[in-house]
């Protein structure tokens, strides 16, 4: 029976690969990718040469998966990545493990890279306690009725965010929860990563100010954080700096 790995892969910065996912990479008899093209960048940035990859996506899981059962067990291993971070968090993964898991094929996580607990540790905001909510509803009204169902939550909320969407998302935020603090994450570990922390208004402005951009973890504070006047601390605390580059 082989062994299925789950691999983390950078969130943007290469050097955020780890030894050991670079030997299970160059060991596994089979590398399933979200997208191979993705992925073959990175094996040739860590100069792992003549991997076998065979893609395992949203769209393909259903009979990419049961192929990838018959290989594990066949005693063939392999490693799932996704395109950036951490496979089955936001990404594809998750019924693999649980038909890997189902039939006992070994299932061993590589740790590494991952937006959300890279946004959360930098927001400055409790870390005792979080809830990971992934993406939020597009549709308004779904968002607006999700946003309720976490208005007493007393953790700290992580989300993953567009660019696109994200001015909606924090304007719905304030209107559902009042003037809590916040952090947008974007960009982490690239050359333009930057944290903004403030108040959800003051999010809202900046955003309208510096149109979003990249790719967003938004960590917003918990029931009880905010009061419910909104509190304007004047300027907002804009951070922003370079890392190294890849
Ligand atoms: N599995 C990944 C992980 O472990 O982080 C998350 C994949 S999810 C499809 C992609 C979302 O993660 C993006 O839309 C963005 O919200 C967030 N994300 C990924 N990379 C990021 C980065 N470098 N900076 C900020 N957010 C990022």
């Amino acid at each position: 029976r082989g062994t299925l790995y789950l691999v983390a892969t950078p969130i943007g910065n290469l050097e955020d690969i780890t030894y050991r996912a670079v030997r299970v990479l160059s060991e596994a008899d089979w590398i399933a990718a979200e997208d191979t093209r993705q992925t073959r960048k990175l094996l040739a940035h860590c100069n792992i040469e003549g991997a076998r990859l065979v893609s395992y996506h949203e769209h393909n899981k259903r009979a990419s998966g049961p192929e990838l059962i018959r290989r594990l067990q066949a005693g063939e291993s392999v490693a799932l990545v996704s395109d950036a971070g951490v496979p089955a968090i936001s990404d594809p993964g998750r019924e693999l493990v649980r038909d890997a898991a189902e039939v006992g094929i070994p299932v061993v996580p590589v740790p590494g890279a991952n937006a959300a607990l890279s946004a959360l540790i930098v927001s400055g905001l409790p870390t005792e306690r979080f809830l990971f909510v992934g993406f939020l509803p597009r549709e308004k009204k779904r968002l607006a009725e999700e946003l309720e169902a976490l208005r007493r939550t007393e953790a700290t909320i992580v989300c993953y965010e567009s660019p696109h969407r994200i001015e909606k998302t924090i304007g719905a935020m304030l209107d559902a929860w009042g003037n809590r603090p916040v952090a947008l994450a974007r960009e982490l570990t690239k050359r333009h990563e930057e944290v903004f922390r403030g108040s959800l208004s003051e999010a809202a402005r900046h955003l309208k100010v510096h149109p979003p951009l990249g790719e967003y973890v938004i960590v917003a504070g918990g029931a009880g954080t905010g009061g419910n006047e909104p509190e304007e601390s004047g300027e907002a605390d804009w951070r922003s700096w370079s890392v190294a580059e890849h």
